[in-house]
């Protein structure tokens, strides 16, 4: 891609020509200020538009001096907020295409990666990694680079093979990685900053079926000595803690393979199996948790932590995240 486009693409959001009346080009004047997931931040303005067609986002982004991008407002800080407008990309959630030769999807921006996986799972198909929850839009996952778990897995832009947007002038742009290569690199994890993204393709792999097992009280001595080997024992692997003392929880999600036995051996590095689903927290209820104690599963219903149709965690809580070399 030419430097020129790439330039236009990260232009400031400008004013254009008047608005036709399209259901979603009017802002939805709430009563209430929204608030994100966890409800600690009210985002700024209640204008605030629902396109349902990149035709409609392009006339909301002539039309308005400023705004920010919103997906399903799981951020905890103040990134996708504006004081004057947003634009709510949760109707541009469409499947457009599965491509089974070049094994693509290409998906609307706004759609949750509950709302088509089980779809893609029917088709054969699967993508190789999930966040904790199956809530997130697709797009605001990959803009923020949204990791799940598994020391082979790229997080959840990788697998983004194009993007379509609409850039702060209103023009739509289409970035592939085969042809536009570096630009491409550059605006997966765009931040909601380079413009609104409507559609995007992601790679796809064979489905697979996944089971897992939780673990309880790892040693922290023991994870020091052994944190590779402990990352490395699932195809995906997330620890918890509360500080405490221990590890409190090692949640193991395995790759399930035809004809081969499996049993979950009783202790891990000094943890003890869990007999039963557990909650991370493990006061609550495990009833949104997806299911555990080795029993099979899809992918999408087995590397998030959550099920898509409950509250994921616990609800208005802060999440922090620590990065270790
Ligand atoms: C309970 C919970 C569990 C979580 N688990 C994980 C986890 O396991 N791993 C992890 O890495 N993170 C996790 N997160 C964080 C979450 O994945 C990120 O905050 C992600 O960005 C949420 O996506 P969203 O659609 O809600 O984005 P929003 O919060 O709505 O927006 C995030 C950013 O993306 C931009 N954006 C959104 N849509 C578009 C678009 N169409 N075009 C351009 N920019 C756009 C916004 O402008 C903003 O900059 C969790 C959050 C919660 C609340």
């Amino acid at each position: 891609m030419k430097k020129r486009t790439f330039l236009k693409i990260s232009s400031a959001l400008v004013t254009g020509a008047a608005l036709s009346p399209f259901s979603g080009c009017s802002p939805d004047k709430q009563k209430e200020k929204m608030k994100n997931w966890a409800g600690n931040l009210t985002y700024g303005t209640t204008n605030i538009y629902e396109p349902t067609t990149t035709e409609e986002v392009q006339e909301i982004i002539r039309k308005c001096d400023r705004l920010r991008v919103l997906g399903t407002r799981h951020c905890f800080n103040r990134i996708a907020d504006s004081d004057t407008n947003l634009i709510f990309t949760r109707n541009l959630n469409k499947i457009y295409a599965l491509d089974k030769e070049a094994r693509t999807i290409t998906v609307g921006a706004g759609i949750r990666y509950g709302e088509f996986c089980n779809h893609l799972h029917e088709q054969g198909f699967a993508i190789h990694n999930l966040a904790s929850l199956p809530h997130i839009s697709v797009a605001g996952a990959c803009a923020t680079a949204t990791h799940g778990s598994g020391v082979a897995n790229g997080n959840l832009a990788t697998p983004v093979t194009a993007l379509e947007m609409v850039t702060g002038k209103g023009e739509v742009v289409t970035l592939t990685r085969e042809q536009d290569q570096e630009a491409f690199n550059g605006a997966v994890v765009g931040l909601g900053t380079l413009g609104l993204v409507t559609k995007i393709t992601l790679d796809i792999i064979p489905t697979f079926s996944v089971r897992q097992n939780v673990y309880l009280n790892l040693p922290m001595s023991q994870l020091e000595v052994h944190f590779d080997e402990i990352m490395s024992s699932g195809y995906s692997v997330s620890l918890f803690t509360d500080w405490q003392s221990d590890i409190n929880q090692v949640w193991i999600k395995r790759v399930v393979m035809e004809g081969e036995p499996f049993t979950a051996e009783p202790e891990f590095f000094g943890a003890r199996l869990a007999d039963r689903n557990v909650h991370p927290i493990i006061e609550i209820s495990a009833e949104n948790c997806t299911e555990q104690m080795g029993v099979p599963g899809p992918w999408y219903d087995r590397l998030p932590h959550f099920k898509m149709g409950f509250t994921p965690s616990s609800g208005e809580e802060l999440q922090a995240e620590f990065f270790v070399p």
